[in-house]
């Protein structure tokens, strides 16, 4: 149950610069794992029409930043010029169903062939970069993020996922090394080290690749308060990236500091895990307030793209109005499937694995291979990807 698979490292590809920032020291700030007012589970003042995909324009209300638990001195740089977007949600978008197969691609690239029989989904036409966030902790952020990224990979998408939380459970659900000194993220945002150095390949898979995070991660936060354009050091590092992945997930901690600005402006999408239990959907204004402050001020195509309902429990009402409530309030960006609640999900990374590869069968791999299957639609219907360059 402990054990872990072998370490594995290696470089994927040359290629980016190798800017050298100084790491420097600065004003401590503490790293917010929550927020203080408890917002109701029914969104308290979060409505249908917060824009969650595009850029908007009117401002009509001045959001209270001075709570919002963000490193400090971005947050005074963002209340200097805020404004709160209202335009609605252009949520005019068709459902995608389920049943679409992945014939139906013609938007897409062609999709790979492969040798395990498996039939390849469409690909997007250029990197779809998609930030996994909740701040709050344990809604299966990094349970998703491993196996989406695995379900994708599995279906011939090359995938890149970016371990951003210094806790490393992405990494090890992958089975890597992740010890501290180990190259890992932390070298990228602070020493401007190219991701491509980093990058490690996931055993058991063609066309997975990771960025491993370390214990060291847990003071970049410290250290690049005093580095210039601190929030998009992961922007920056992705921009120079030459492998062609078609997707990078970057796996947030559970709180809304720097590490999770980086990866809010590196990205164009944000996909947010929901645990079907009470409290689910506290914090969730505040994360919703934060990525429109994001896309305002510092990364203009950020939209809310998905939003995945986790650790479903069929035999709790809970889970079913929790359920319910997210769908009648997020509508299309609620992904078809939802996670069930499974021993075998929780039991994978013990083994240094996705549930795929754990327990193909189980109900949870089969779950994430439908949700991963219904992103892989939104390539093709939406267009997500196009014009943001790989
Ligand atoms: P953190 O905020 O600490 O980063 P997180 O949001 O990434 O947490 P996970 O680590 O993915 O959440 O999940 C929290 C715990 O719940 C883990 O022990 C994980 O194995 C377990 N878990 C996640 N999804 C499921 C599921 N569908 N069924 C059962 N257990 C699950
Ligand atoms: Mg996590």
């Amino acid at each position: 149950m402990t054990e872990l698979g072998c370490p594995r490292q290696r470089a994927v590809s040359p290629g980016d610069r190798d800017d050298r920032a100084a790491a420097a020291t600065g004003r401590v700030v503490s790293r917010e794992t929550g927020q203080g007012a408890a917002a109701p589970p029914a969104l308290g003042g979060v409505s249908r029409e917060t824009p969650l995909r595009t850029a908007a324009a009117g401002s009509t209300e001045s959001p209270d930043t001075a709570d919002l638990p963000m490193a400090a001195p971005l947050r005074d740089e963002l209340s200097a010029v805020v404004s709160r977007e209202t335009e609605a949600a252009d949520a005019a978008r068709e459902r995608v169903s389920r049943e679409t197969g992945p014939g139906d691609v013609s938007a897409a690239h062609e999709p790979r062939p492969r040798a395990d029989g498996r039939i390849p989904w469409a690909r997007p036409q250029a990197r779809r970069l998609i930030t996994v966030a909740n701040q709050k902790g344990g809604v299966g952020k990094t349970t998703s993020t491993v196996n989406l990224a695995a379900a994708l990979a599995q279906h011939g998408a090359r995938v890149l996922v970016i371990d951003l939380d210094p806790q490393g459970n992405a990494s090890t659900a992958f089975g890597l090394d992740h010890r501290a000194g180990t190259p890992s993220i932390y070298e990228v945002l602070v020493d401007g080290k190219p991701i491509a150095e980093v990058a490690q390949t996931v055993e058991g898979f063609t066309g997975l690749d990771c960025v491993p995070a370390t214990i060291d991660l847990a003071g970049a936060e410290i250290e690049l308060v005093a580095v210039v354009a601190r929030e998009g050091r992961l922007n920056k590092a992705l921009a120079a990236l030459q492998t062609p992945y078609d997707y990078v997930f970057v796996d947030c901690p559970p709180s809304l500091g720097l590490l999770t600005v980086n990866a809010l402006v590196a990205a164009q999408e944000v996909l947010i895990p929901i645990q079907c239990e009470f409290y689910a959907l506290e914090g969730l204004s505040q994360l919703l307030r934060n990525i429109d402050l994001v896309r305002a001020h510092l990364n203009e195509r950020l939209h809310v793209s998905t939003i995945l309902l986790t650790m479903y429990d069929g035999r709790t009402r809970l889970s079913d109005q929790v359920a319910q409530e997210v769908r009648a309030h997020f509508g299309d960006l609620v992904l078809s499937p939802t996670i069930p609640r499974s021993v075998r999900i929780s039991e994978a990374p013990g083994y240094g694995q996705s549930v795929l590869t754990y327990d193909p069968g189980s109900r949870g791999a089969v779950a994430y291979i439908d949700a991963a299957r219904e992103i892989a639609e939104r390539s093709v219907v939406d267009g997500a990807g196009e014009g943001s360059g790989s």
